[in-house]
C-alpha cells in the first residue's frame, strides 16, 4: 500500500482512479455500459476530477438487477468470495471480490487500526458477525495485517466474552456500540474491572450519543474509543476511522471518492452542512460503484487535522437521508434535533416532531419529555431555550411543548421521531 504525503498526490490518485473504474466499469459491466449510454457519457470524457459530476447515480436498487452478481464486471471466475447483506431496508444485497479487492480492503483495515494504534503485541477481540456479513471477515483481516492477535468470539454471549476478555488479556475490542455498553455493564456487574485490560474500543458508527461514549469508556477503564465506518457494498467495514484527536473520521480518499450531496438537488453542500454521502471507488475490480449513493448523512470537516494525516475527513454518520423531512425550505434531519435535545438538562431522552399546516402554512411542534425527576416549574425556561437553540442551529421556528415524563410513545424497537400531518 502507499503512502500518501500530500493533497496533490491524493489528487493525482484519485484521478488515475477514476479514469480507470469508468473505463474498466463500460468495457466489462453490461449494466454500467448501459447505464452510462443512457446518460450519453463515454470514459473518455472523463478528463478531470471535475468530471465526476457528469456520471449518472448508482442506487441500491440497481444492486437488484443481475441477482446474484449486481454491478458485476469481472468474468465471474475471477471472484474469490462473496458477502451479503439485508442492508436496513430489506432485499439482500449480494457483492462480489476478486482476490486483488480482498488484499486491498484487508490493507485499508490495517491502516484503520494502525490509526487507532493498533499493532504487534495487541490482542483484538471481535465481538461482530461472521460469515455472509462483511464486518468478521474485515476486522479479522486487518488485525493480522497489522500482527495483531485476533480473538474471533463473534457477536453476543457476554459470558464467553467476559470469559475471554480475562483470559486472553485482550486489549482491543470491536463491536456495536450497543453491545459495547453491554459489556461494559457486565464487567461493572461482576466485578471484574480490574482483571480488564482493553485500552481501545473500536465501534461501527451508529449512532452513540456523547454520555454513551463516556460511559462506554469509564465501564471498560479504556483510554479510547474509536468509529469505523462500513458499508458492505463499499468493501466492508474499514473505509474510514477517527484518529485519537477524536475530531472527525479520517477517510481512504485514495481508495474512493466522497461526495456530500444535498439527496434532493443532488447537488454539493457547502462544507460543514449535512448531506448525503455518495462514493465512486477508484480500484474495486469485481463490483466498483459509481457516485453510488450509500443514503448515509454526514458533513465534510474542513481544515487540516491536529493529528497531521492528510486524509480528509467527515463527521459521524448522522442518520439516513430517508428520514430527510423539508420544512419550510430547509432540509431537517431527525439527527439534528437529537443533537440539540441530549446536550440538554431536565429533558429525558423521548421527543417526537408533529408537523401540522394551518391556513397553507407549516408548523412544526417539538414534544419534549421532562426528565424523570424533573421540576415542572422549569418548563418555560427549558421550553424557550430548546426553540432559540433549534432557531440558531437548524434555523427554522419550532414551537417547543414539555410533556410529563411518560406521556410519549415507547418503542423497543426504532422509536418513531416525525408525524408529518401536512
Ligand atoms: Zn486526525
Amino acid at each position: 500500500m502507499q503512502d500518501i504525503k500530500s493533497k496533490q498526490e491524493l489528487s493525482r490518485i484519485q484521478l488515475e482512479g477514476l479514469k480507470w473504474t469508468v473505463k474498466h466499469a463500460y468495457e466489462n459491466s453490461p449494466f454500467y455500459k448501459r447505464h452510462f449510454d443512457r446518460a450519453g457519457i463515454k470514459p473518455s470524457d472523463i478528463k478531470t476530477l471535475d468530471d465526476l459530476a457528469r456520471l449518472p447515480f448508482t442506487e441500491a436498487d440497481h444492486l437488484k438487477e443481475n441477482y446474484p452478481f449486481p454491478l458485476l464486471s469481472v468474468p465471474v471466475d475471477q471472484v474469490v468470495r462473496i458477502h451479503s447483506s439485508s442492508g436496513t431496508t430489506g432485499k439482500r444485497k449480494i457483492l462480489a471480490y476478486t482476490k486483488k479487492d480482498i488484499q486491498d480492503w484487508t490493507d485499508f483495515f490495517a491502516r484503520a487500526y494502525k490509526m487507532a494504534g493498533i499493532g504487534p503485541g495487541d490482542r483484538v477481540q471481535i465481538a461482530v458477525g461472521y460469515g455472509l456479513w462483511t464486518a468478521g471477515a474485515g476486522f479479522q483481516a486487518g488485525c493480522e495485517k497489522v500482527g495483531a492477535m485476533a480473538i474471533p468470539v463473534g457477536p453476543g454471549n457476554l459470558e464467553l466474552q467476559c470469559k475471554f476478555m480475562q483470559d486472553m488479556e485482550t486489549t482491543c475490542i470491536c463491536c456495536t456500540s450497543s453491545m459495547a455498553l453491554l459489556l461494559g455493564e457486565e464487567i461493572n456487574r461482576r466485578g471484574i474491572r480490574d482483571r480488564i485490560k482493553v485500552h481501545t474500543i473500536i465501534q461501527g458508527s451508529e449512532r452513540c450519543s456523547d454520555s454513551m461514549r463516556k460511559a462506554i469508556l469509564e465501564h471498560f477503564g479504556a483510554r479510547h474509543l474509536f468509529d469505523i465506518t462500513g458499508l458492505t457494498e463499499l468493501y466492508g467495514p474499514g473505509p474510514g476511522i477517527d484518529c485519537k484527536e477524536h475530531k472527525g473520521i479520517h477517510y481512504w480518499a485514495d481508495y474512493y471518492i466522497l461526495e456530500i450531496l444535498d439527496p434532493e438537488t443532488l447537488e454539493p453542500v457547502e462544507d460543514g452542512q449535512i448531506g448525503e454521502m455518495v462514493v465512486t471507488t477508484l480500484r474495486k475490480e469485481a463490483s466498483p460503484l459509481i457516485r453510488y449513493r450509500t443514503r448515509d448523512l454526514t458533513r465534510r470537516i474542513s481544515g487540516p487535522c491536529p493529528c497531521g494525516s492528510v486524509f480528509p475527513r467527515h463527521d459521524r454518520i448522522l442518520g439516513r437521508s430517508d428520514d430527510m423531512i423539508i420544512f419550510r425550505g430547509v432540509n431537517i434531519y431527525p439527527g439534528q434535533i437529537d443533537e440539540i435535545l441530549s446536550d440538554m438538562e431536565g429533558i429525558s431522552s423521548e421527543y417526537n416532531v408533529l408537523l401540522e399546516r394551518r391556513d397553507g402554512k407549516d408548523f412544526m411542534i417539538v414534544k419534549v419529555e421532562r426528565d424523570n425527576a424533573g421540576d415542572p416549574s422549569w418548563d418555560e425556561d427549558i421550553q424557550r431555550h430548546i426553540e432559540k437553540e433549534i432557531k440558531s442551529q437548524i434555523m427554522v421556528s419550532a414551537e417547543v411543548r414539555i410533556v410529563d415524563y411518560g406521556d410519549l410513545p415507547r418503542s423497543e424497537r426504532k422509536s418513531r421521531r416525525i408525524y408529518d400531518q401536512r
